[in-house]
């Protein structure tokens, strides 16, 4: 018979975090660097844990760029060659060795790839090995094998959302584990699969494990506005990764177009597993597999620094609130209350604008 866990799992959407007194006296006293160690690679990192995800519009070198200023990190997509590697490390040695990790697939042209770039560009630290369902023996298996062949690289590893899986998964070599399955923003694994994990509870979970052996975790997915990504932090999660928070942009790949209606600017944003991006980059999606991705027209937005100055902002407010003065003390000084309602909806649009 099938089980049923009753336990109620939360989203971002469920809670909100409750303030507690503090000596702080403003948000800018708020430091929110923080600096790990990595179990496996033994490599340290510094710098403001948010990363843009691998996905090939947000995953662009120029968004390194724009945020390695700011210290945030980028897992740059998988579709740039091994010339474009060594073009952009020639001119920016110093964004690839802290503000940036290569990602890679599971496939034997993947391992090859990876090698290759990893060989052209010897600063480069971090190796991202992305699946959609990091559920299955032969992706632990690649992690070993990635583990094996680049002892001293800090390893990215996911999608798992279960705390027993994030345990394998660094056991096999990995050092942080991406927390996420069915919450993207143009993710549809949960209408087309029915299956996924409240992000929230995953993130939880998860860090809880992998603190447990000296890992770490990314939360991956879900974030809608920054008061998402200060809960994701204190739920525990030692990065937070953003896709749609930072499509949209400037840096972001694609082109900007004029919408039909002639009411504004956009630019295209898509999931990795979408109709798009199997057209793009596989010829079309197999007939073996259905697309669970959709493609979206996102306002365009500029450049991305004013972005990631609210989403800072909003962080450090939220450190201000719960008597955090780093980011290091937010999960400490979270105590999260179950409500029914986020938000004050009476003027209509309750999406994230500033
Ligand atoms: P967002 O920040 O937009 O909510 O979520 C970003 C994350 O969504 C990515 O880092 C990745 O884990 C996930 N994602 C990206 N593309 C796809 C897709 O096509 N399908 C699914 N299921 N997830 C995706």
């Amino acid at each position: 018979m099938p089980r049923i866990e009753t336990d109620i799992k939360l989203d971002f959407k469920d809670v909100l975090l409750r303030p507690k007194r503090s000596t702080l006296k403003s948000r800018s006293e708020v430091d929110l660097t923080r600096n790990y160690t990595f179990r496996n690679s033994k490599g340290s990192y510094t710098g403001i844990p948010i990363i843009a995800a691998n996905m090939d519009t947000v995953g662009s070198f120029e968004m390194a760029l724009a945020l390695h200023r700011f210290t945030l990190f980028t897992a740059i997509h998988k579709h740039y060659s091994v010339d474009d590697w060594r073009g952009f490390a020639a001119k920016h040695p110093e964004c690839i060795q802290t503000g940036i990790a290569v990602s890679t697939g599971t496939s034997d042209g993947d391992f090859e790839k990876l090698s290759a770039i990893v060989a052209a560009v010897p600063q480069l630290q971090y190796i991202c090995v992305d699946v959609a369902n990091g559920y299955s023996e032969r992706f632990v298996q690649f992690v070993k094998d990635v583990r094996q062949k680049f002892p001293t690289h800090t390893i990215m590893a996911g999608n798992v959302v279960t705390g027993e899986m994030v345990e394998e998964l660094i056991l096999a070599g990995a050092d942080i584990i991406k927390v996420g399955i069915g919450s993207g923003s143009v993710c549809t694994t949960r209408k087309k699969t029915g299956v996924g994990y409240p992000q929230l509870s995953a993130v939880m979970e998860c860090a809880d494990a992998a603190h447990g052996l000296g890992g770490h975790i990314i939360s991956d997915g879900g974030c809608t506005c920054p008061g998402d990504v200060s809960k994701a932090f204190g739920a525990g999660a030692d990065f937070v990764m953003l896709g749609g928070m930072l499509a949209g942009h400037q840096e972001c790949g694609g082109e900007v177009v004029e919408k039909e209606d002639s009411s504004g600017m956009y630019k295209r944003f898509y999931g990795m597993s979408s109709d798009t991006a199997m057209k793009k980059h596989a010829g079309g999606v197999a007939e073996y597999r259905a697309s669970e991705g959709k493609t979206v027209e996102v306002a365009y937005k500029g450049p991305v620094e004013a972005t990631v100055r609210d989403v800072l902002g909003g962080v450090r407010s939220t450190c201000t609130y719960v008597g955090a003065a780093k980011l290091k003390e937010l999960s400490r000084r979270t105590t999260f209350i179950r409500v029914t309602q986020q938000l004050n909806t009476v003027f209509g649009d309750d999406s994230w604008t500033f």
